[in-house]
């Protein structure tokens, strides 16, 4: 799981998270939703230690990312511990980020080989199965120009799960596909979802997702978490005026 304490976050004089606190127990499904600039990509992202939080911790996994503990003192980490922690994170993005110049297996295999040193074989035997479960054995040889964009984000998720992570977040992974690939991969993300090994945090616009998968949804603004609850009762009956007020404009 995760679990954030008073994490604040700004860029010179904008705050963007403000005294963030949040749990996410191990397995659960979250969605953040909430307008734009509430700080919903900056909260994966600073999870994803591509930005650096300026006060307040943040456990993944019962570790602290940005703190190692001296005796019973947190003192700022080394960066060989953030690397160690991050290696339980994947993050998949808005746009897809694959190597142009390999194949969808190739950029599947990098990692697992690179970074964590897994023989070539096992790490193409691993990459296969993922192709697989994401629908897209066929194109394990193909580069990513010749893939669609639904195919490109299939291949980016199964990219970030060969290092098998214990959480994954997903920025915003349909909203840069034409409305006919959206489908297929949030199928992709149901199966993960249905596995229940995964922790999942998702930014995403599509409510009727939401609803359907998250175990709980927050609702973001200014920073923080202004609401939080089963996706039925934010999404459904919400209580806070932010929450209508942003709902009735996304419907
Ligand atoms: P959206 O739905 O539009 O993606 P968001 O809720 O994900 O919005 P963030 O991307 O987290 O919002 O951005 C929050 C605020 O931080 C915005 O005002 C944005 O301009 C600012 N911001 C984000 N990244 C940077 C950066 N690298 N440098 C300066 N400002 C940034």
């Amino acid at each position: 799981g995760v679990r954030m304490r008073d994490v604040t976050k700004a860029f010179g004089s904008n705050v963007v998270l403000r005294d963030l606190d949040l749990d996410v127990a191990p397995g659960e499904r979250v969605v953040i939703i909430g307008p734009s600039g509430s700080g919903k990509t900056t909260i994966l992202r600073a999870t994803m230690t591509l930005e650096r939080i300026d006060s307040g911790t943040i456990e993944v996994g019962g570790r602290h990312l940005y703190h190692e503990l001296h005796g019973n003192k947190l003192r700022p980490a080394r960066e060989s511990h953030i690397r160690e922690v991050r290696s339980d994170i994947g993050m998949v993005f808005q746009h897809f980020n694959l190597f142009p110049h390999m194949t969808a297996l190739e950029n599947i295999m990098l990692a697992p080989i690179k970074v964590h040193g897994k023989p070539r074989e096992a790490a193409r035997d691993a990459g296969m199965a993922l192709l697989e479960q994401v629908g897209l054995a066929h194109a394990a040889n193909q580069t990513p120009g010749q893939l669609s964009g639904g195919q490109k984000q299939r291949v980016a998720i199964a990219r970030s799960l060969a290092c098998e992570p214990k959480v994954m977040l997903f920025d915003e992974v349909t909203s840069a596909l034409d409305p006919e690939l959206v489908g297929e991969v949030l199928n992709v993300l149901r199966d993960i979802a249905e596995e229940g090994r995964t922790t999942m945090m998702l930014v995403t616009h599509e409510m009727g997702f939401a609803r359907e998968m998250a175990d709980r949804v927050l609702m973001f603004d200014g920073g923080q978490v202004i609401e939080s609850g089963a996706p039925a009762d934010v999404l459904g009956n919400p209580q806070h005026d932010r929450t209508k007020a942003f709902l009735g404009a996304v419907k």
